[in-house]
């Protein structure tokens, strides 16, 4: 049978590969961002109560009622920021369900996306999938700011998304304030939908506050949010996230969602429903983060890479162009292999392959990890 695939150049993920790459030679994993220590027992128990309760069965279509209403309600305690439970908030199988289904609720053959590059791995392929065109914009590092005035030559009329991401995977920065007002200066008097993807708001560094598209009120009207309780809860294995978006986005999100997952777990919405009703569960979140970023940054000052502190996400960023020409790929292999230490080349989120000689490393580790992963950094 000869067939014609949709998705040509897509292979298997960088961090399905250098998670693999880091089992088989038994490497300290800071490729693949998740944690290496257990979630919250307290949430662990309540999904378990949820269970023994009887949430077993299908949740409503668009989510367990109080997980909608605890989401509504964090919007309005953080920013100030009203979503309807009822009508503008959707739990989903992760973001990652909640971009896909964005993607395909609202692209058509020949629509152009702007995508900032480098770019997380699930945008471009749901853009494609569907038909539409990906337009990305090169970053640089170790800064990634934005250029506004090329982003306004990218905008034409058949621009019909812009998928943004703050905190930022891969690079660990944010972007500021003037940032997002230039966005909405852009597409204000526009047909254009903003994908914000908002998975890391609650690790944000040195004192910074996070910029969420619901803050600007003439983007809020044009966006989606999207969110992972795995980033925020430390259970990336469960796969619960959300999105918001106004009504009328959220009505055609939901034409999509219903008949591409239906509905998400049932125990799990109940049980993180009832954990989020203390706010501490999310906001000490960036402390948390910031004293592992701390740890590690301080363990690994004296070796041969280089770095801009990590602003958000759990992820850093460390620079090797003191130590090798290697392409990042083949370095970070060569790190898994004979170092035993394991991370992810930035080249394979940018256009074209750019090498900025950089590779992430995710910090969502114990102690024990950051201590015996800076010892093997300092010896290369
Ligand atoms: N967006 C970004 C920027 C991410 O890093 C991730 C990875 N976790 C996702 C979306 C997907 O989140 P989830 O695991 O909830 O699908
Ligand atoms: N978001 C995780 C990361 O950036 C990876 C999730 C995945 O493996 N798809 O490392």
């Amino acid at each position: 049978m000869q067939l014609n695939s949709k998705l040509p150049n897509v292979g298997t993920t960088i961090f399905s590969v250098m998670s693999a790459l880091a089992n088989e030679h038994n490497a300290i994993n800071l490729s693949q961002g998740f944690p290496n220590y257990p979630s919250d027992k307290t949430l662990n128990d309540l999904v378990c109560e949820a269970m023994r309760e009887g949430y077993n069965q299908y949740a409503p279509m668009a989510g367990y009622l109080g997980l909608r209403l605890a989401i509504s309600r964090k919007y309005e305690y953080l920013y100030q920021a009203f979503y309807h439970p009822e009508n503008e908030i959707t739990v989903t199988a992760g973001a990652t369900q909640a971009i896909y289904t964005i993607v395909s609720a609202f692209i058509r053959s020949g629509d152009e996306v702007i995508v900032f590059k480098p770019a997380y791995d699930c945008y471009e392929p749901a853009v494609e999938v569907n038909g539409g065109k990906v337009v990305g914009i090169q970053l640089t590092a170790p800064d990634y700011r934005v250029d506004w005035e090329h982003v306004a030559a990218k905008i034409n009329a058949k621009t019909k998304m812009i998928i943004i991401n703050t905190p930022h995977n891969p690079s660990g920065t944010v972007w500021s304030k003037a940032d997002m007002l230039k966005l909405q200066d852009l597409t204000r008097n526009s047909n254009i939908i903003v994908l914000s993807d908002e998975v890391y708001e609650h690790m944000i560094f040195d004192g910074e506050q996070h910029q969420s598209i619901c803050l600007f009120p003439d983007l809020k009207q044009r966006s989606f949010i999207t969110a992972s309780f795995g980033k925020t809860f430390h259970t990336t294995g469960w796969k619960v996230g959300y999105c918001c978006a106004p009504e009328q986005l959220m009505q055609e999100f939901r034409k999509v969602h219903q008949f591409n997952v239906f509905s998400v777990n049932h125990p799990m919405q109940k049980g993180i429903a009832d954990y989020m009703q203390d706010p501490s569960t999310y906001e000490g979140l960036s402390d948390f983060f910031q004293r592992k970023r701390d740890l590690f940054l301080n363990l690994i000052k004296e070796s041969r890479f280089k770095f801009t502190p990590s602003k958000g996400t759990y992820f850093q960023v460390l620079d090797f162009s003191e130590i090798t020409n290697e392409s990042d790929v083949d370095f970070a292999k060569r790190l898994t292999k004979d170092f035993k230490i394991a991370s992810i080349p930035l080249s394979v989120f940018n256009e074209d392959g750019k090498d900025d000689k950089v590779l992430r490393f995710c910090f969502a580790k114990t102690e024990e990890t950051l201590i015996n992963a800076a010892e093997i950094l300092n010896r290369v």
